[in-house]
């Protein structure tokens, strides 16, 4: 156990908390970067060979693509994008 928390506690070590449960938010996009992004989900009525695909366009205007078996992950430690942190903090 103290292991894991060791783990966490590393500053190499960015964890996710699991898929974004909402359209939107704080996301980390598979292929995107090492930095989440205030996503919003554009739309999800795609299907490809992943599953159903899902647009998502950031504040900062970076967008993503993911599907069911890669999906948009909520933020959890990663290192948050500073002009999408500027845009959501002041509407
Ligand atoms: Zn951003």
């Amino acid at each position: 156990m103290s292991d894991f928390i060791d783990r966490l506690n590393s500053p190499t070590t960015q964890v996710s908390d699991g898929p974004l449960p909402s359209k939107k938010g704080w996301g980390k996009a598979p292929f995107c970067g090492n930095k989440a992004h205030y996503f919003e989900l554009i739309y999800d009525d795609s299907i490809g060979p992943h599953g159903r695909e899902k647009y998502w366009v950031a504040l900062c205007g970076v967008d993503a693509v993911t599907a069911d078996r890669v999906p948009m992950f909520s933020a959890g430690s990663w290192k948050r994008c500073k002009n999408c942190e500027r845009r959501a903090n002041h509407g």
